[in-house]
């Protein structure tokens, strides 16, 4: 039985390496009054706010408290970790400004994931066909729409605003990093040791 050979791994972080909907909600609350459900999130597009309300939300989600702050999902770190020891590459990719860079880079490190390189960016797709990623880990269904298009198998959390697309083939989807973690060991690690 062969080996599985090393794969490189595109990882989003806000809904993907921890919870992010609670803090982009509480300063949607906080700053314009208005409720964002998270049952009810079913588009990718927040459709309650206005394009500029929905642009300072997600500046003032990306300041170094919040980004600091963060909670990573449980199993999130062991998975990442596992895959890096066993010598994938771990490219960690955020829809980020730059002026998020650094917070992101320490958050990292404080919370021990082990990774590659870190981008910040908004043409996230465009970079991981550079760098010729195999597999991408990311909510957004414009994301893993494009993944397919070029042939990146995508894998995500299944979120309300991402369970259409999970339906698709191709798309490997579980409820947590214990499923996620589960279905891509069978890709990505050694038979003797994947699921343990
Ligand atoms: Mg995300």
């Amino acid at each position: 039985m062969s080996e599985p050979q090393p794969k490189k791994i595109a990882i989003d972080i806000d809904s993907t390496l921890h919870d992010y909907w609670p803090i982009f909600s509480r300063i949607a609350k906080r700053r314009f009054g208005i409720e964002l459900a998270y049952e009810s999130q079913r588009d990718w597009a927040v459709n309650l706010l206005r394009p500029e309300q929905s642009a300072v939300v997600i500046e003032e989600s990306h300041s170094d408290e919040n980004v600091l702050g963060a909670v990573p999902y449980e199993n999130s770190v062991d998975a990442v970790n596992r895959w890096a020891k066993a010598g994938h590459w771990i490219h960690i990719t955020s829809h980020r400004s730059v002026d998020a860079y650094d917070a992101s880079a320490r958050w990292l490190a404080q919370e021990g994931y082990v990774y590659d390189d870190l981008y910040c960016s908004y043409d996230k797709i465009t970079r991981c066909v550079e760098l010729g990623v195999d597999l991408l880990i990311d909510d957004s269904p414009v994301n893993i729409a494009k993944a397919l298009e070029v042939g990146i198998t995508p894998a995500t959390l299944v979120h309300p605003w991402n369970r259409d697309i999970c339906e698709e083939e191709g798309v490997l989807c579980a409820a947590d990093w214990m499923g996620l973690s589960a279905l891509l060991d069978q890709r990505l690690m050694p038979r003797a040791t994947a699921g343990s």
